[in-house]
Parts: structure tokens; sequence; C-alpha cells
């Protein structure tokens, strides 16, 4: 699953080629993951121009100039490649990134009245591009009961610890993985931040110290931001297939390191199981506060 520095790598790099084109012609050939009347279509995309690249949660918002806008999911294996003079590629890291498109994965397209092209490439088809009145975005199910953005700058301590404890009793891992506690959270950026703030993903969050907790609110948005920096700042690499790698992951201390050394005490990393995830911890920095 894509999580929220990815995604929003993928709209940082939109956001500098999609707003002010014209969109000339759609064409798509999944309709379950284009769920739009042709009607629509004609009526709402085509001639409209595009107004702004936005992201809520995991979510893409292309807004345009006829009041509606395309919310995007890119699920699994959904990407975003942008061809014009310049070619931005972000989402998924597989060849389509770099390929001749339209390939087999391409489940939309929509050219532009300046000669660029913009592709939706979806492998498992688990993505989707809906159009919607701008005004009714915030009224998806989704959109309306996911939690607040933690890289907001009034994403404050205290608002973070508040979010916890509407489930005190629980993991704190799962809590932090539960989008209705907090947007776009995944895997990876729980077991570093937990790992960081020396917590163990099995705690009860009411078990946990307000000291660390405050720390785990400073440490997951260090992670957070650096995994955006590492995917922004391979914007072009990707294109030239560096991001196949990962970038973020080589900069990772527990994730997927299980056998290897703890950077901190040295202690070897274990993969155990929490909230049905799999997770990676150091056994000697992070113990289990029943
Ligand atoms: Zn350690």
């Amino acid at each position: 699953m894509q999580e929220l520095p990815e995604v929003e790598t993928v709209r940082s790099g939109l956001a500098k080629f999609l707003p002010r084109l014209v969109i000339k012609d759609v064409w798509h050939d999944w309709p379950k993951g284009f769920p739009n009347a042709p009607a629509d279509v004609a009526r709402f995309m085509v001639g409209a121009s595009v107004k702004s690249v936005r992201r809520r949660a995991k979510v893409l918002i292309i807004e345009l100039s006829s009041g509606y806008s395309l919310v995007i999911h890119l699920k699994m294996t959904g990407q975003l490649v942008f061809v014009g003079k310049e070619r931005f590629g972000a989402g998924h890291p597989n060849d389509s990134l770099i390929n001749n498109l339209p390939d087999k994965s391409t489940r939309v397209v929509l050219d532009f009245t300046d000669g660029s092209t913009l592709f939706f490439n979806d492998q498992r088809k688990f993505g989707w591009m809906r159009l919607l009145p701008t005004l009714e975005v915030p009224e998806i199910d989704f959109l309306k009961t996911v939690g607040p953005e933690p890289l907001e700058d009034d994403f404050t301590a205290d608002k973070f610890i508040e979010r916890l404890q509407t489930r005190k009793n629980s993991p704190i891992k799962a809590v932090l993985l539960d989008q209705k506690v907090l947007a776009g959270v995944g895997n990876i950026y729980a077991d570093e931040s937990l790992w960081m703030a020396k917590i163990h993903p099995s705690t009860p969050v009411d078990k946990v110290s307000r000291t660390k907790l405050v720390a785990l609110h400073n440490d997951l948005r260090t992670v957070l931001k650096l995994a955006i920096e590492k995917g922004g700042s391979t914007d072009r690499n990707y294109v030239n297939a560096e991001g196949k790698k990962g970038s973020y992951i080589d900069f990772a201390n527990v994730f997927r390191r299980e056998g290897q050394p703890c950077p901190r005490c040295g202690t070897t990393i274990e993969k155990i199981r929490v909230a049905g995830r799999g997770t990676h911890i150091c056994p000697k920095c992070q113990k289990v506060l029943k």
C-alpha cells in the first residue's frame, strides 16, 4: 500500500506541471476504476483546466475549473506519469514509469491541449479516479471519517495525544495505523517512529508516558518529512529507475531489517506481529509495558 509520503511525492511533482493545462480528451479502459458517466466527462472534464493538485490522507485531488474535481486513489499499484516537454512519474515503482506509454497497465489517459499527457497506470486495478463536484469531495465517506493530517503546522503534540487517547486501551501501533485517528500513517512509518521513541508497538496507549508520546509526535513527523524529502529528491531519478529501490527504505532503522543489529544498541532486530501486521522492533530499546 502506498503511504502518505509516496502520495505526497506524486502530488508535489504533478503540482509543478498540471496547473493551467486544459483537458482535450479523455480515454479509459476500466469502468470500475473510472466510474464516471460519459456525459459528465464530456461536460465537466473536457475543456476544463486544472486549478490545483491537492492531497488529503492518501487521496489525490485534481481540482478543475468546471467546479468538478478528479479524486484519485492509487491503492496498491497505481502510478501517475506526466509526459510533456519534461517527464514526471511517481507512485508504484515499476517499469511503466520509464516505458513508452500507454502500456498494458494504462487505465486512464488525459490529453491536454498543449500536447502533454497524463497517464494513470495500475497493474492490479485496485485504484480509481472519480469525477465529483468539488464541493462534494469532503463528503466522500472516507474523507468524512479520516483523522487529521500529521504534518499540518497546527498538529501539535497535545492534539496528537488527544487523538491517540480516543483508543487508549489499544496497542499503540494499531492506533497509529487507524486512519480515523490519523491520516496516512502506514506500516513503515509506524515501526520507524515507535523505534525512535523507544516504545514497544504492543503497549496500550494508556501505559505510554506523556514524555514518550511527545517524543513520538516529533519522531513521527521527522520520519514522514524525511520520507517525503527522499521521495521528492528522486523525482527525476525515478524516471531512470533509481526509485525502484524505494529510496526511503535505505534510511530505515528497523523496517525490514530483522536479523540486523539495532543502529542504537546493537541488539538483533526482530520481526513480530502486532495488530495483524509484520512489525519490526529492537527487543532491548522497545520494552512492552502491560
Ligand atoms: Zn536497540
